[in-house]
């Protein structure tokens, strides 16, 4: 794609969504890690409908600490992978309990080195609470990036750096959110919503064409007259 045809995905993007926002729930740095730290592969409906409930408990370190493992996992019970994500929370409230005064760490590195939290979940606090133009790929950025040739890439870290380089700086703060509401909410990935997409004319999907014919069928063959049919 173009540098041209990138400045008018963005400036698309942005205008269909002009505040985008992560859709978890959440008020501090801290309530913001563990939810994301609870999201991996699961929704964030679910991880909000679960957090609505420990938080006005337990939304700190000390007071998740307390808590322990035990008693996280009767909150959090009813998302997938439930234990080790509960294991994690707790040691990792411990660690900043430790080492950062019960604040969550600003540096990828001290981030990352936390129990349940990769490069991905650094990278999504790192912009959300903190503010830094850093870039998550999840499974629907990743989709996006590739299907409509914004930032092709083969795998999660390149597609990530290839965004960082190629994403206008104005749309950076925010193209994490542009892309995975995006591609949650329209370009699905297995039937693109190509018919009603803000970025169909800069997209460089090949069938986006036959995506969005397909919409439109049904819509003509309603209006054919009763006891006629094609
Ligand atoms: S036109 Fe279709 S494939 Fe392209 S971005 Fe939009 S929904 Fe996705």
């Amino acid at each position: 794609m173009t540098p041209a045809k990138r400045e008018e995905f963005f400036r698309l993007l942005a205008r269909a969504m002009p505040d985008p926002k992560s859709e978890l729930e959440y008020t501090t740095p801290f309530e913001l890690l563990v939810a994301v730290v609870l999201s991996a592969q699961a929704t964030d409906k679910g991880v909000n409908v679960a957090t609505r409930k420990l938080y006005p408990v337990a939304n700190t370190p000390a007071k998740i600490a307390a808590l322990g493992v035990e008693g996280l996992e009767g909150y959090i019970k009813t998302i997938g992978l439930y234990r080790g994500k509960a294991k994690n929370v707790v040691a990792l409230s411990k660690i900043l309990l430790e080492k950062h005064g019960g604040e969550v760490p600003r540096t990828r590195e001290d981030l990352e080195a936390l129990p349940g939290v990769g490069r991905k979940t650094a990278n999504v606090v790192l912009n959300v609470a903190f503010g830094e133009s850093t870039m998550a790929v999840d499974t629907h950025v990743f989709r996006v990036a590739n299907r409509t040739g914004l930032a092709p890439g083969k795998n999660p870290l390149e597609v990530e750096l290839k965004l960082l380089k190629v994403t206008p700086p104005r749309y950076l703060l925010n193209a994490h959110h542009y892309l995975i509401l995006h591609g949650r909410y329209t370009c699905l990935a297995k039937k693109p919503l190509c018919a009603k997409c803000p970025v169909f004319g800069p997209c460089e999907f090949k069938e986006k064409k036959k995506y969005a014919k397909e919409a439109e069928a049904p819509a003509k063959k309603a209006k054919l007259p009763k006891g006629r049919d094609v």
